[in-house]
């Protein structure tokens, strides 16, 4: 068993000295957001650069990254858990506050600047928010996926439940036709 540990970056080497550093690693079971999490089917990887930028006092740094992983998304018409692959790319420019103690981000002119105050950098904000604008708003299991029965909401791709339910109006017809239609 892997211990779960918390993605982050250390950029203490950098803040004395300058240059690039960079860490990779995996985030297990789920990408965690502030009120939800999203499951994962294996993996998710993930990797960041950091440089340090010359002037501003070498507190300026510009950070770059990506996650590629498997999202466990309900399929819209099945409800059933489907692998749904992600990735995304991130960019930020930091800047080196001492003793802030939580990421902040501030806007100077055209530029949005996260501001981070201990030398561990904790990616766990920057890989969710990356991630979950990723995802996609809807996703299905297989392209002609069947969906629930509306009568006993068993699943149609795996059982037929016997009821076909008839529309009562020719606009009730008409207006299931549509519907099907944009499905
Ligand atoms: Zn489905
Ligand atoms: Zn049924």
């Amino acid at each position: 068993m892997k211990e779960p540990h918390i993605p982050s970056i250390n950029l203490s080497r950098l803040l004395r000295e300058g240059g690039s550093t960079d860490a990779r690693d995996e985030i297990l079971e789920y990408i965690a957001l502030q009120e939800e999490r999203i499951p994962l089917e294996g993996p998710a990887k993930w990797k960041v650069s950091v440089t340090r930028l010359e002037g501003e006092g070498g507190q300026e740094f510009w950070l770059s990254g990506e996650i590629a992983g498997n999202a466990m998304l309900e399929c819209r018409r099945c409800l059933t858990p489907t692998p749904t692959p992600v990735r995304a790319h991130f960019q930020y420019l930091l800047r080196y506050e001492a003793g802030l103690q939580q990421l902040e981000v501030i806007e100077e002119g055209e530029e949005e600047i996260l501001l981070f105050g201990h030398p561990d950098l904790d990616l766990v904000p920057l890989l969710s928010e990356a991630f979950a604008l990723e995802l996609p708003y809807t996703t299905l299991c297989k392209e002609d996926c069947k969906g629930l029965c509306p009568v006993c909401g068993a699943n149609l791709n795996e059982v037929d439940c016997g009821h076909h339910p008839k529309p009562q109006t020719k606009l009730g017809a008409e207006l299931s036709r549509l519907l099907g239609d944009l499905d």
